[in-house]
């Protein structure tokens, strides 16, 4: 499997219809899909997506945030929590770091990853949080607003992502932007003056350090309503940007339900 998703494109564009590259390669080399399902995979893959030990995609994810894990678990939580915009405490000799992700909040304790005191079992979740934590956001957030496509290797990514996030706000809210207000407001969106002219522009912190920025302009006569999504350009300094755009595509999937 590692070796057909080394040679994918990792834009996770969508158009072979899984989530991920590492979704679509789980599944050749569980030959459940074939490797000519990717319109960007090099003719060379063929070779090695023939593989015949199966692991499973949560298998795999589970891997990753148990790795992640450990990784996290040594680091320096004061000087982590500082520059993520988490909480730090240490009560009688156990650090810990409180943190938002989306509308929940997490404990990360040396152990792991902690929610209501309970262990996270989610792998994605841990994932995300570790990935953050871990980085210690490497620069400080540019205030400058860009699309995801801006971001090295997501060229191929931005279609799916207009129509898995972008174009889903602008239909579910298409003529109700009253709709939308209240909806945001309900995810604890700031309404946001704004860097883009646009009828509505509301602010979301996925992470504390990870803005995303919702931008609306209404239907009219001609066009339909429209929506982009706009994140900081600096933002790959704080998580991976195959994290983030899951992240996103996450948030609008609880948004719009
Ligand atoms: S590049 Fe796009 S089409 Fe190819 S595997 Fe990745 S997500 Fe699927």
């Amino acid at each position: 499997m590692i070796e057909i998703l080394k040679k994918l494109p990792k834009t996770n564009c969508g158009e072979c219809g899984e989530l991920t590259c590492m979704a679509f390669a789980l599944q050749v080399n569980h030959a459940k899909r074939k490797i000519t399902d990717c319109p960007f995979a090099p003719g060379e893959l063929s070779e090695v997506s023939s593989s015949k030990s199966p692991v499973t995609l949560e298998d795999n994810y589970g891997r990753v945030s148990d790795e992640l894990e450990k990784e996290t678990s040594q680091t320096d939580f004061k000087k982590s929590a500082h520059a993520i915009g988490g909480f730090y405490e240490n009560r009688n000799g156990v650090e810990t770091i409180s943190l938002k992700l989306m509308d929940k909040i997490y404990e990360l304790r040396r152990e792991g990853l902690f929610e209501n005191s309970e262990y996270c079992r989610d792998s994605w979740t841990k994932i995300i949080v570790y990935d953050y934590i871990r980085r210690m956001g490497e620069e400080p957030l540019s205030g400058e607003w860009v699309t995801l496509g801006c971001f090295r290797n997501t060229a191929s990514h931005v279609k799916a992502f207009q129509k898995k996030a972008e174009e889903k706000i602008a239909d579910v809210f298409n003529n109700n932007l009253n709709g939308l207000k209240v909806r945001c407001k309900k995810f604890d969106g700031k309404e946001d003056p704004g860097k883009i002219k646009a009828d509505y522009v509301c602010r979301f912190d996925l992470l504390p350090r990870i803005p995303l920025y919702l931008c609306f302009w209404e239907a009219d006569e001609e066009y339909q309503a429209s929506c982009k999504l706009f994140i900081d350009s600096n933002a790959e300094a704080y998580i991976d940007i195959e994290y983030l755009a899951y992240l996103v595509e996450s948030f609008v999937e609880l948004f719009v339900q």
